[in-house]
């Protein structure tokens, strides 16, 4: 059993930056977790807190049913694999792999077996005598997750793991990290700033900012319900849209129209209606705009309409439906997919 069990969990540097702040969080055993969040929410610091190189100032933190909060990093028994890989340039792929057997003094055998054995499980077969200085990227990602099997940790541990190759690799390694992860069964907790990534690995994904989790959820729940506009906002590849209502008789008042209120709120009370562009569809009854921008999106085109009251609302339509720019165009929400958040504290209702 590889739970992680983090309560009350506080990292404060010397200079007072409090970068994690009293979280509470388990992750399960075997599952992938992606802490997600903007530049300086905390992410890294929590990975490097589990990983033992920050010390935790306060709460405690548990593997298994170990409480390591004090334990060294070399005792936790975690792998992590860093965003620049920090693999040694001198070793050759097979070193590289077998550096941690090879430093618990493992006969060289094993060494050699194991790191085979990892290497082929991550298609290095062919590259084992090559320096980290003739890989490419992806290559060199994949020697560093090597290395980190080859420790056959309770726990690994990703900072970024994928950050460093272009956007064909990248989506090349998610599936290849996904499947590794299934495979091995290892509670992984992995840090990314890109929300795509966490949605298409993730088993659960804890969004933070300012060192708290505002939102923790499978990437359904936090794609379909943000807990807050924060959320709304950063995750989903097309920014939601956070438009101002007024609750009237049942219905909402927004960008000119009145749309059905997805839940009993009293007249007058002033909200934010968040909806997806992917959950407006054309249609005859709903918020009516004019077309102002196209943006080509590959299958589908992202269109922001203008409405009467300078609204602005942004809908994603297939591309053989795209309307041309200055077209007057009507739109509603699909059924269920309108959020209402509070005004003042922006909780989803
Ligand atoms: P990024 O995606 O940019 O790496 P992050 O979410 O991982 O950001 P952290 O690196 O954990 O965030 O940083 C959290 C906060 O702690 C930030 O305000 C940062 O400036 C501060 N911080 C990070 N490392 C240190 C340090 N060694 N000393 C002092 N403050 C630090």
């Amino acid at each position: 059993m590889a739970q992680i069990t983090v309560t009350g969990l506080s990292t404060v540097y010397p200079n007072g930056v409090r970068a994690v702040d009293g979280l509470d969080l388990t992750v399960a055993d075997g599952e992938f977790f992606a802490l997600l969040g903007p530049s300086g929410c905390g992410k890294t610091t929590l990975l490097r807190t589990i990983a033992g190189l920050e010390q935790a100032t306060e709460g405690t933190l548990s593997i298994g049913d170990r409480d390591v909060t004090s334990v060294e990093p070399g005792k936790r028994n975690v792998a992590m694999v860093f965003q620049d890989y920090a693999l040694f340039p001198h070793m050759t792929v097979t070193e590289n792999i077998a550096y941690p057997l090879r430093v618990r003094r493992q006969p060289k055998a094993t060494q050699q077996e194991v790191a085979a054995r990892t290497a082929a499980s991550l298609s290095l077969s062919a590259l084992l005598e090559r320096r980290p200085g003739q890989l490419s990227g992806g290559q060199q990602q994949r020697v560093a997750l090597a290395r980190a099997v080859a420790m056959d940790a309770d726990v690994l541990l990703l900072d970024e793991p994928l950050s460093n190759l272009d956007a064909r690799l990248r989506l090349e390694a998610r599936t290849f990290l996904k499947r590794l992860q299934r495979e091995l069964g290892v509670t992984t907790v992995f840090v990314t700033h890109d929300q795509a990534e966490a949605l298409a690995l993730a088993d659960r994904i804890a969004v933070m900012e300012a060192g708290r989790i505002r939102q923790l959820g499978s990437p359904r729940e936090v794609f379909a319900r943000p807990a807050d506009t924060f959320v709304a906002n950063f995750i989903g590849s097309t920014p939601m849209n956070l438009l101002d209502g007024v609750v009237e008789g049942g219905q909402v008042a927004v960008a000119g129209a009145t749309l059905p209120a997805p839940l009993p709120l009293d007249d007058g009370t002033k909200v934010v209606v968040g909806i997806r562009p992917e959950y407006l569809a054309l249609g005859a009854d709903g918020i009516t705009g004019t077309v102002s921008t196209v943006e080509n999106l590959g299958v589908s085109s992202l269109l922001t309409l203008e409405c009467p009251d300078g609204t602005l609302v942004g809908v994603t339509v297939r591309e053989q439906h795209e309307p041309a720019v200055g077209a007057r165009v009507t739109v509603a929400p699909e059924a269920g997919r309108l959020l209402l958040y509070g005004k003042e504290d922006g909780r989803l209702l």
